[in-house]
């Protein structure tokens, strides 16, 4: 495949205005809509295939968002696309300001393999949406969903308005080598620093949605039954592959000893004494991420699990009880099904451990005490916070997602999405018959400075 020939021959469309037509940009929108419901159990078999996601994890955390970001899409993008209107100062007056969002041009968007189909079509109704053309590389560790995303792809679009291209690491290092007028990436923190580099060299704007560990709290006097079924839940789902799972619980010491037995009750309640033989229970997506998981869970401090099975890729959910955070399972993002738990006396300890580490994309904090809730949200830096809950801040589309520093640059979902594929032009136009400025612009202004001074 001749990479720049695909993308001169996106960026010919593009110029051509295809691409920026709103009712295009809907008409497309629609399709996708229909193309994806036709093969939607086909994505369910993949996800199941790749990640052995059940059907209805599968739904809940892919189809479901997918849907829901085409229908609002489809409803707003009108609606988005309009100039909006800004204030103009009365000095400047008669003139009236707006800001005209526009398409950048030529995408590139780069997708993960932990939820393979909703991460690589997300932002790509964004891109579309914002009119846009857009070349997509799904994770070549997720292989069938790779294949049934670029299905849908083929079917729904021209190659020189959206192309899907598979390939690993030689496939993308390819495609970096073009120049892109917008590159989304969603990934691994250090693999994002690649694709900022390459962009930088073409002043190339980007989103990068990276990882990083996304901290717990847990203070005293919480309902700690219903606080350990919520944190299992996010902790669990995709087997702790989720960009956004807690990564490490800081536990008030005083309840350190029942929240771990209740993360055990509900554990065993979700998913059975065995989670082996739970067919609802994932599994991890490659050796190589089975050997790194491994190799984080430290035999002393096991409070709970530890069983693995390579051949199945199968690893337990486990907990580790740590004293202090000289382990190397705190020093890189876990995950998988893997949990460190800590406990703190006090508020300020908390703040000083996580403020010691890179800024999380998410905070999570189960807590009844308003000023502890006030005190953490306010003081520490994150892309997104989830109180008394975990992971669903992830399904509102109205709450822009990203993060912050080494957990990623920029956000999407909803009209954040379109927001960010998109350049808002700034314009400022003047009456020609009316002018207050000229009072005060133009020279020479020998003997009007007092006055000048008293009106501007
Ligand atoms: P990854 O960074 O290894 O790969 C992401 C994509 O980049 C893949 O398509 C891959 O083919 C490509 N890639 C890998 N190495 C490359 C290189 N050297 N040069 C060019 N391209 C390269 O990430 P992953 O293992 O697929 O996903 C896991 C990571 O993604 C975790 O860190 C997780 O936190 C993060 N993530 C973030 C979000 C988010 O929305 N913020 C969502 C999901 C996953």
């Amino acid at each position: 495949m001749n990479i720049l020939r695909l993308i001169n021959n996106q960026r010919e469309y593009f110029n051509s205005g295809q691409s920026r037509d709103v009712k295009f940009r809907i008409e497309q929108l629609k399709r996708l809509k229909v193309i994806f419901e036709k093969y939607e159990d086909e994505c369910i078999l993949a996800l199941g295939k790749d990640l052995g996601k059940s059907q209805t994890e599968a739904y809940l955390t892919e189809v479901v968002l997918i849907r829901d970001e085409l229908k609002m899409a489809i409803r707003n993008t009108k609606k988005w696309s309009k100039p909006k209107r800004v204030p103009t100062p009365i000095i400047l007056a008669v003139a009236s300001s707006y800001r005209q969002p526009e398409p950048y041009g030529v995408t590139l968007i780069v997708s993960p393999w932990n939820y393979p189909i909703a991460l690589g079509l997300m932002p790509l109704i964004g891109a579309i949406s914002a009119g846009n053309t857009a070349v997509l590389k799904p994770s070549e560790l997720a292989p069938a969903s790779s294949v049934i995303i670029t299905k849908i792809i083929s079917e729904c679009f021209r190659p020189e308005h959206v192309i899907s291209i598979e390939g690993g690491v030689e496939v993308a290092t390819e495609l970096l080598q073009h120049r892109y007028d917008y590159i989304f990436f969603t990934g691994g923190t250090k693999v994002g620093q690649v694709y900022y580099e390459a962009a930088a060299k073409n002043l190339t704007p980007v989103t990068l949605e990276l990882g990083g560990k996304s901290p717990c709290v847990v203070d005293k006097k919480v309902n700690i039954n219903e606080t350990a079924k919520r944190i299992v839940f996010g902790k669990y789902l995709n087997c702790g592959q989720s960009c956004t799972a807690p990564d490490y619980i800081l536990v008030h010491a005083s309840v350190k000893n029942d929240l771990i037995n209740a993360l055990k009750k509900n554990v065993i309640e979700m998913y059975g004494e065995n989670p082996e033989d739970n067919d609802e229970y994932p599994r991890i997506i490659s050796d190589g991420h089975f050997d790194r998981i491994c190799s984080l869970i430290d035999e002393k401090h096991i409070a709970f699990g530890g069983n693995s099975n390579k051949g199945k890729k199968y690893i337990s959910p486990t907990f580790i009880a740590l004293d202090s955070t000289d382990n190397s399972i705190m020093n890189e993002e876990i995950f998988g099904p893997v949990l460190p738990i800590l406990s703190f006396k006090n508020i300020d300890e908390v703040k000083t451990l996580i403020k010691s580490k890179e800024r999380p994309l998410a905070l999570y904090i189960f807590t009844k005490n308003k000023k502890v809730e006030n005190d953490l949200l306010h003081n520490i830096s994150f892309g997104g916070a989830c109180v008394n809950d975990t992971m669903t801040q992830y399904a509102n589309p109205n709450l822009p997602f990203g993060g912050v520093g080494h957990s990623g640059i920029g956000d999407y979902h909803g009209e954040y999405s379109f927001k960010s594929f998109s350049h808002y032009k700034s314009i400022f136009k003047k009456s020609m018959t009316i002018d207050f400025t000229r009072f005060v612009r133009y020279a020479p202004w020998k003997g009007k400075f007092n006055f000048i001074k008293k009106i501007v």
